[in-house]
């Protein structure tokens, strides 16, 4: 019998990459989300998957049911998206993570937890490894995310210690590629719909902070080679792409890739924003035998074909 997994987040861009993941390695899936920044078409390659069943369900309230292995990537991860509702982030990394957490306790199954490199904030640390404790500011506008995904994890390693469960921690860097949402606010996403739609490239600050952006396909292999690897194999592990570039060289090969004739502007950098960002990623090299494969201008080009697309959609055609 296949082992069956809980996917709580499916419906997201991360999670419903997962879930076809999963599918494709012969588990079982149940995909858990509210819908509050997932969307259906995102699971159109698994809904119709005999192994698939899918729920509507908010992680804030407990659920109860049998499993293997409980995976969390319920949040919303982008800065305007989890900031519009910052207690209710909160809830879903501290109250959702805790339901979740006793769902794998009671079913005697392996629970795993997508955390972030925002638990390292503005690092001062430069690329970042695991046991870098990170300079997080806990009362700033990023604290309901940051602070949040800390708490997440630390209730993950108190249950390993307290209640003997199987856990694993990935710490996602900046991640992009088809199922983003054009209007999510992430750097990405809003530079391609900006640069298609002939609008300004709005760059934040001066653009000389730094991302290290993976391409979705790498990203979800690293994690997925993360979930079957043994159980001593906890985490926290970073997952990313280690090449580092400014914002505004990504401004530039955007505009390169789509041919627009969008010009860059300048407005404030949102308070507390990091000023670099690049994984290390030895530990998931030597533990994993994992490392990125995509180069971004080849995952920029595959992402604004898929965006191209979905602008197309009656939904997203602005009025003229
Ligand atoms: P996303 O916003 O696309 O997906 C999050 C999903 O969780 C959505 O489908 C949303 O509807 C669902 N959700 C939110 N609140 C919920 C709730 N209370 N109950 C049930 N479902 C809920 O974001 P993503 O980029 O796919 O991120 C997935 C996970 O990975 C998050 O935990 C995020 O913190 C983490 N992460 C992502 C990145 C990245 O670059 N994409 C980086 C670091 C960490
Ligand atoms: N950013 C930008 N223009 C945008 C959106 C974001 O210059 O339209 C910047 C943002 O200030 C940050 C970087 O791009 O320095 C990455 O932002 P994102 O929200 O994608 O991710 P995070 O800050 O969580 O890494």
């Amino acid at each position: 019998m296949a082992k069956h997994v809980v996917l709580a987040g499916a419906a997201g861009f991360l999670g419903s990459h997962l879930a076809h993941r999963l599918l494709l390695g012969g588990y079982q899936v149940t995909g858990l989300d509210n819908f509050h920044t997932g969307r259906v078409r995102n699971l159109s390659h698994s809904m119709d998957h005999e192994a698939f069943h899918f729920i509507v369900h908010d992680i804030r309230e407990a659920y109860i049911g049998k499993c293997d292995a409980v995976m969390n990537f319920a949040c919303p991860a982008s800065p305007p998206d989890y900031q519009a509702n910052g207690i209710g982030t909160l809830k879903v990394n501290f109250q959702g993570t805790l339901n979740l957490l006793g769902l794998a306790k009671s079913s005697q199954a392996s629970f795993f937890q997508a955390s972030t490199s925002e638990i390292y904030g503005d690092p001062e640390v430069h690329p970042q490894v695991e046991t870098y404790r990170g300079m997080v500011n806990p009362i700033g506008p990023r604290a309901c995310y940051d602070e949040g995904k800390r708490v997440a994890e630390a209730l993950t390693f108190e249950y390993q210690r307290q209640h003997g469960l199987a856990v694993k921690v990935v710490r996602i860097f900046n991640t992009y590629g088809p199922h983003m949402r054009p209007d999510d606010g992430r750097v990405v996403s809003n530079f391609i719909t900006q640069a298609l739609r002939g609008e300004n490239i709005t760059i934040y600050g001066t653009g000389r902070q730094t991302r290290s952006f993976c391409y979705v396909d790498d990203l979800i292999e690293g994690i997925f080679r993360l979930f079957e690897s043994g159980a001593s194999v906890t985490g926290p592990m970073n997952i990313g792409n280690p090449v580092e570039f400014t914002i505004r060289e990504l401004a530039e090969l955007v505009i390169d890739v789509t041919g627009s004739k969008s010009t860059v502007i300048n407005l404030p950098l949102p308070e507390d924003d990091p000023r670099q960002r690049c994984p290390d990623i030895s530990f998931a090299r030597q533990t994993l035998g994992w490392e990125p494969k995509t180069a971004l201008r080849e995952g920029i080009e595959k992402t604004v074909l898929y965006f191209d697309n979905i602008l197309k959609q009656p939904e997203n055609v602005q009025a003229a």
